[in-house]
């Protein structure tokens, strides 16, 4: 079975380009172009031809990391996996990483093990992202304090062990006793290393990023700021050009105006992320994250009885939508923070963020308003049920 777009303004890291046509197949994208050629790829046996006049279509986005959606955790196992990620889903998300919050060792293991089997079945899931437990005590954000810890070669080994090649990502305040030895470790074993929940400063980030980090945790959000004296790490991942910055763009976390900046000073290098919790794509109410309590009031989550922020509610098109209409990102960068950049910043950037042959069968189409009409994961076409914008 095959699908054939055409007519769309096409819009990925590579540019705009008006009355555009692709063709592709459960695998791969088969063939682009303009205009009428695809005509001769609409003759097949059912094949699936959509008229995409006035809309736009992207890749599909890619989210490195989250925790939830729907009502379901993705601490809570295979189903709640898979059920969150169908809200995800029909926001345009076609593939996920799957973040894991602080816990013991023991359960962090078994839920490592328990997303590569995942990520051998469902090929829309790219692996896991250890959040936890390598965090600044101080910064933990929504991070249980009992389950943090120190690094050390034997236990990072038995994760690694338990994640089976699948353990993408790992989040790791550099200040801790053995974090630089640790992100060799694991840049040795494929591993993006992130910093982030820390209380790093500018030297200590850019010495990290030398030992082989490449990205930062939510830029802004549990780490210190930027002052004109004291430009930490922010600043440090900024100037470097080995470096992918995530940003949460719900709203609360990050003013607009200052990701408007980080636009501007890293285009090609922001990864839009969702850091979204359990309540992304459901009601208001009281949530778990980890075994901590979470408020969500008007989509703003919270510890519960605290103000501190513990993870966000938005969808990928959303975030995509705040950066064109509150900060005022040009459309291909916008758009390339929620597919190339996310892709490149966990080395799948041959397969994965483009409108091209030889990529993955990952469509979104858009309304002119950047609201999500149709999604392809795989080839395979996504229920759209989400009432939730
Ligand atoms: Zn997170």
């Amino acid at each position: 079975m095959s699908v054939v777009i055409h007519g769309a303004t096409k819009i990925d890291a590579d540019g705009i380009v008006d009355d555009f046509w692709v063709a592709f197949g459960s695998h791969s994208i088969l063939a682009t172009g303009i205009g009428t050629g695809w005509h001769g790829w609409a003759t097949a046996d059912g094949v699936s031809v959509v008229n995409a006049a006035g809309r736009i279509v992207t890749p599909g986005f890619i989210d490195i990391h989250g925790h939830g959606g729907g009502g379901h955790a993705f601490d809570d196992g295979a189903d709640e996996i898979h059920a969150a990620l169908a809200v995800h889903r029909a926001h345009g998300t076609t593939r996920s990483v799957i973040s894991l919050v602080a816990n013991p060792i023991e359960t962090l293991s078994a839920s490592l093990a328990a997303i590569a089997e995942l990520t051998a079945s469902d090929e829309l899931i790219l692996g896991s992202h250890l959040e936890g437990p390598y965090l600044a005590p101080a910064q933990r954000g929504a991070h249980s304090q009992k389950h943090l810890g120190t690094p050390n070669r034997d236990e990072l080994a038995q994760l690694l062990s338990a994640a089976r090649g699948t353990l993408r990502q790992l989040t790791i305040a550099p200040e801790l006793p053995g974090a630089l030895d640790a992100i060799e470790q694991l840049t040795d074993a494929g591993v993006t290393v992130a910093i982030g929940h820390t209380e790093a400063d500018f030297a200590l980030t850019k010495e990290a990023f030398d030992r082989g980090a490449t990205l930062l945790t939510h830029a802004f959000n549990a780490m210190p700021g930027i002052k004109h004296r004291e430009p930490g790490p922010v600043t440090a991942a900024l100037g470097d050009p080995r470096v992918a910055l995530e940003l949460i763009l719900d709203g609360f976390h990050v003013h607009p105006e200052v990701a408007r900046i980080a636009f501007f000073a890293a285009p090609q290098r922001i990864v839009l992320i969702t850091d979204a919790m359990a309540a992304a794509g459901a009601n208001d109410g009281e949530y778990t994250l980890g075994d901590l309590d979470v408020t969500v009031a008007a989509g703003r989550a919270v510890l519960s009885g605290t103000d501190t922020i513990a993870g966000s509610t938005v969808t990928q098109d959303a975030a995509l939508r705040s950066a064109l209409f509150d900060s005022g990102i040009d459309p291909v960068l916008a758009v390339r923070a929620v597919t190339a950049s996310p892709a490149r910043a966990l080395s799948f950037d041959e397969r994965f963020g483009y409108l091209a042959p030889g990529f993955a069968s990952d469509v979104v189409l858009l309304d002119a308003n950047w609201f999500v009409t149709d999604v392809w994961a795989a080839g395979v076409p996504v229920a759209q049920t989400n009432a939730v914008p």
